[in-house]
């Protein structure tokens, strides 16, 4: 993938000539390994590093990404879904830990420029961020209409206990279903790892080595996955405009993350909220949304909210939601200025953030925004 500086902010997708993308399309099946005469759905694999295609580096002893060949090599059993495979590979694989904003915008690139030619898109990608893509290409894709599952695994796919394998074919079969109408079944980025399917902005990574590594905790999960998948439908994400496909590139960086903790200093948030070129802040607050009400903490957060920072409150509790009413400690922050964050994950949060800055709204805009749900990332 792209080599990319640091900038703060991230305004156009890089312009990717279309041979050199055709030329990344390989072929993962043949026309002669499919039965004749039925429909067969087309899936194009993006791959973009993870642990799942890793091998490990044998002076070192630690993983590196690897290409893709040698995975599809290893998941002999792919050519016997009856489907259209083709992949698509960045230059670099890497690992997700180093994604940023313009690895976001390169996926949803090529989404959109075979969003026509393909029935659903697998990506697939590092766990160790693979929320936060999952988030931002949710705000990124408007009215997506065909399901972009993204998956990876915890063990590399060269391994004999590897989860890699079964998550990858689960992978294609999710992004392959369709309804009793033949529509799409997924209309939304998704996440899937061992046998959940969950909605990507309702998602958090929350183990370093289960294979069931990722939770929603304020979301069901989409699909019941066993001997079977049986498909949530009450609870899938439906598009309310009839619209074409429209990518927003656009992502600020300018946004971070503070958390709280008891004997956290005003001339650290004050030193946080200075920092150049700040536009918004997550701030991760204790409980149902609940800060120190102390006049100091809270003249430092009127002066930031005044100065024009956006300040979102998101708790630091997986499960439930920020009440600014229920406490003293939650209004207090609410009548300084700072706005609700409900039930957003940190990722959604940071990247609704990244992705509204990005769009070049006004503040009061971004913050009527972050309180309003736009992809079904938040409860309200
Ligand atoms: N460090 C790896 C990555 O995020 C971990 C993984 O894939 O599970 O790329």
């Amino acid at each position: 993938m792209r080599d990319t500086k640091s900038r703060d902010v991230y305004p156009e997708c890089r312009e990717h000539p279309i041979e050199v993308m055709e030329m990344n399309i390989k072929s993962v099946n043949e026309p002669e390994d499919l039965r004749p005469g039925e429909r067969h759905p087309k899936i194009l694999i993006i791959y973009t590093g993870g642990t799942i295609g890793m091998i490990e580096n044998p002076e070192t002893g630690s993983l590196e990404p690897f290409d893709f060949e040698y995975l599809i090599d290893n998941v002999p059993k792919i050519k016997r879904l009856d489907y259209r495979i083709d992949s698509y590979q960045f230059e670099v694989p890497i690992d997700s830990s180093a994604m940023n904003p313009s690895h976001w915008q390169d996926i949803a690139y090529v989404i959109a420029t075979f969003y026509d030619r393909y029935d659903g898109f697998v990506v697939l990608h590092g766990t160790d961020t693979m929320a936060y893509t999952a988030s931002a290409l949710s705000f990124m894709l408007e009215n997506l209409r065909k399901p972009v599952v993204i998956t990876g695994s915890q063990l590399p796919i060269g391994e004999v206990r590897t989860d890699g394998e079964e998550n990858l074919i689960t992978a294609l079969q999710v992004a392959a279903a369709t309804t009793d109408d033949s529509r799409p079944m997924l209309e939304e980025v998704t996440i899937l790892f061992e046998n959940y399917l969950w909605r990507g902005n309702r998602a958090t990574k929350y183990s370093a080595d289960n294979f069931n590594a990722f939770k929603s905790s304020n979301f069901p999960r989409l699909a019941k996955i066993g001997m079977g998948i049986t498909f949530r439908e009450d609870v899938l994400w439906r598009p309310v405009e009839d619209a074409p496909l429209r990518v927003h590139y656009g992502m600020d960086t300018n946004v971070m993350y503070l958390s709280l903790f008891p004997g956290i200093t005003e001339t650290m948030i004050r030193h946080a909220f200075n920092t150049p070129g700040l536009r918004g802040v997550v701030l991760k607050t204790y409980g149902a949304g609940n800060a120190p009400t102390e006049s100091s903490f809270l003249e430092v957060v009127r002066e930031a909210v005044d100065r024009g920072l956006v300040i979102v409150n998101v708790s630091q509790c997986d499960n439930g939601m920020v009440d600014p009413h229920r406490y003293k400690t939650g209004s207090a922050l609410y009548a300084a200025g700072v706005i609700s964050g409900h039930d957003l994950t940190s990722e959604a949060a940071i990247t609704k953030l990244m992705f509204l800055f990005g769009q070049d709204y006004d503040t009061e805009t971004v913050k009527r925004l972050m309180e309003t749900p736009l992809v079904g990332e938040m409860h309200k």
